[in-house]
């Protein structure tokens, strides 16, 4: 199937996009172009104007600032695998990377497009989350900083609103008691997960201080297990798998049913767990 026809613009400036997308109500901004040309070609989106973003400079740096590492919008996934300060300074995004698609995807694919879609079952929003990340917004009155436990609303929702345009994210810088785990089940390597879990913490003397822990391919957001984290961070492994009954329920969709899809969050939570418990050690 082909998209139905759209005008193209490309932007010069984070300014200029604005500009092209303020004056266009049914513009929509082209990274990648990894989900939104599928979603063209398969005609659930009509846009009437692509705004090209991929000539604006200053948009792809990835730097530690004040104790955050920023990652520009446009730094590509593949970037982000290769980048010694990501390695560094954010493992947990290091980890998860090479779990998003396949090379030819992470070539193409940016940072700020995969938050920007939200997709229920993509790595990188539930790395935010679980690293207590913020979004950084562009829009016409200015610039604003949203965090990402408020970002991800609903299915494919998200905070950004009307002629606004996502410039970077941050996430805090690890420290040295900085633990982090990563897991998710998927029928191939590179397929969309069934269930995916991103976890962050800090060792703190056989407990955990910080623990969060972000699901995703469980519901319509990436969301917080927050009574297992509760049980997690005073060291009580059962008791959070048994909290996840509380915590998620998921729906059944195409891959699996919920019934299925609760109990495999469960064995991630053991694994993810046993990962932080070796590297605090
Ligand atoms: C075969 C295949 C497999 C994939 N597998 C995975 C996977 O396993 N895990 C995963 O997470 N992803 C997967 N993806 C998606 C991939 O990660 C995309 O790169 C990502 O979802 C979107 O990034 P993009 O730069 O390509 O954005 P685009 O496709 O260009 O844009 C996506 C949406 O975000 C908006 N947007 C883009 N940039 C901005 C911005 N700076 N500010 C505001 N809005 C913006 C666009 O308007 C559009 O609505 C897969 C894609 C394909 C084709």
């Amino acid at each position: 199937m082909k998209p139905a026809p759209f005008a193209y613009a490309k932007a010069r400036s984070v300014e200029h996009a604005l500009e092209l997308i303020g004056r266009d109500g049914e513009a929509r901004i082209l990274a990648g172009g990894q989900s939104l040309i599928a979603t063209l070609n398969m005609r659930l989106s009509r846009p009437t104007l692509l705004v090209d973003i991929n000539g604006i400079s200053g948009l792809d740096g990835i730097a530690v600032k004040d104790g955050m590492v920023e990652i520009g919008a446009l730094v590509r996934h593949a970037q982000a695998e290769r980048s010694d300060v990501i390695a560094k300074h954010a493992p947990l995004i290091a980890k998860t990377i090479p779990h998003i698609g396949h090379p030819a995807i992470r070539n193409r694919g940016t940072i700020g497009g995969s938050i920007a879609f939200a997709d229920p079952a993509a790595e990188l929003p539930a790395c935010l989350l679980a690293l207590g990340g913020e979004v950084v917004i562009a829009g016409a009155k200015g610039s604003r900083t949203v965090a990402a436990d408020d970002f991800f609303q609903g299915l494919f929702e998200t905070a950004l609103g009307a002629g606004e345009m996502i410039t970077a994210v941050r996430v805090p810088a690890a420290a040295a008691m900085t633990c982090c785990g990563f897991a998710e089940l998927a029928r191939r390597h590179g397929d969309y997960a069934l269930v995916g879990l991103a976890a962050s913490a800090r060792a703190n003397g056989g407990t955990w201080a910080d623990l969060r822990l972000a699901y995703f391919g469980v519901g319509a957001t990436a969301q917080r297990a927050r009574k297992a984290e509760a049980a997690l961070a005073r060291g009580a492994l059962d008791d959070a798998v048994a909290a996840l009954a509380e915590d998620l329920d998921p729906p059944d969709d195409v891959q699996e049913t919920g019934t299925v899809k609760r109990h495999l969050a469960g064995v991630l939570l053991r694994r993810v767990a046993s990962r932080l418990v070796e590297r605090a050690a």
